[in-house]
């Protein structure tokens, strides 16, 4: 079923769930038995984010070093096919534009349709490891809102159900939140059913962020995005590698926890408990969950919010 027919119901709020697939050498079992405890919530589908292959320098026998771009996890499209044969669930393969050209990615949306898929989250990812500011391959698009209205052409536009991501602390490189926002729209505009953001901490940058996407005119669903804090490390990695806040009480009640690392768990998972009850009472259609493939707490979460 498509995501926005399931938003456009407009039933009991649900919980939306992502992963990101295995290091190669991880195997199917080890993957579906990672994910099984939350089918307990009996998901209506699970999101695969797509990964770019990275560079990897290898020594030549003269010494000398020889550059690779190798993929250091199994393909979102090998993950979304074992999720659905496993669980009979849909999936929602993210498609980056970074690294492929328009063709590869039509030869992709055939591949997902043949599959059965119906919903994909068009992204344009980041740069890759070394390269200053994202740049497309040859013939490949610059923005997600070129892949958006892409994959509207394909087939005209009836295939799939396409999410982009929305940044309520603005996305790093745009100058200002009008302009990303104005951005956004045209994400929008070219044909994206709904919105998922970035994760975030305090609900109130959620919400500001809803009511200026509105005055925008931006008027499809957006759903929040949240992660919890598992460990003490994350309040500067997080910042660092999302450009985000983390609000004052959390990084105290976090750096509290000190070497205690139950505490630092319990910490972000009651935060992140009171986040979601809070967001839910607000009328949220749903909620996504970036689960980076533990499900211990996501599940803590899901049976206190839902
Ligand atoms: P865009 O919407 O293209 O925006 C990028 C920048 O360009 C912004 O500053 C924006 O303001 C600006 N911009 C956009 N359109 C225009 C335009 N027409 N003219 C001028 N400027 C413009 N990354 C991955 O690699 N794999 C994933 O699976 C993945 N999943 C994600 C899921 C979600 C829900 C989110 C929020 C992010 C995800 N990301 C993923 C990260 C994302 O790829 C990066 O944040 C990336 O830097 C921006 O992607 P975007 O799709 O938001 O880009």
């Amino acid at each position: 079923m498509k995501i926005s027919d399931i938003l456009a119901e407009g039933g009991k709020p649900f919980p939306s769930l992502e992963i990101v697939p295995p290091l190669k050498g991880m195997t199917k079992e080890e993957l579906m038995d990672s994910i099984r405890p939350l089918m307990e919530f009996s998901p209506k589908y699970i999101n695969v984010t797509c990964h770019r292959d990275e560079y990897e320098y290898r020594e030549k026998a003269d010494g000398t070093f020889s550059r690779h771009l190798v993929r250091r996890r199994v393909s979102e499209t090998a993950v979304c096919g074992a999720i659905m044969s496993e669980f009979g669930i849909e999936t929602v393969p993210h498609i980056i534009c970074g690294g492929a050209n328009a063709d590869e990615i039509e030869s992709l949306l055939h591949d997902l349709r043949f599959m059965g898929i119906s919903n994909v989250m068009a992204l344009r990812g980041d740069s890759i490891i070394g390269e200053k500011r994202f740049t497309p391959v040859q013939g490949g698009y610059r923005y997600a809102g070129e892949l958006v209205a892409a994959i509207r052409r394909f087939e005209n536009g009836k295939i799939f159900s396409i999410g982009v991501g929305g940044y309520p602390e603005k996305h790093f490189e745009a100058p200002n939140m009008e302009t990303d926002i104005a951005n956004l729209k045209k994400k929008v505009d070219a044909g994206a059913d709904y919105i998922i953001t970035q994760m975030f901490f305090d609900n109130k940058v959620f919400y500001d962020f809803v009511e200026r996407c509105r005055a925008a005119g931006i008027t499809v669903p957006i759903i929040p995005g949240l992660k919890p804090l598992s460990t003490v490390t994350q309040i500067n990695m997080l910042p660092e590698s999302f450009s985000l806040d983390i609000p004052m009480e959390l990084t105290k009640a976090m750096l509290d926890a000190g070497d205690d690392k139950e505490k630092a768990y319990r910490t972000g998972t009651e935060w992140c408990i009171m986040q979601c009850k809070d967001l839910l009472e607000h009328g949220v259609p749903a909620v996504h969950f970036y689960t980076m493939g533990k499900s211990r707490n996501i599940v803590e979460i899901l049976r206190a919010a839902f």
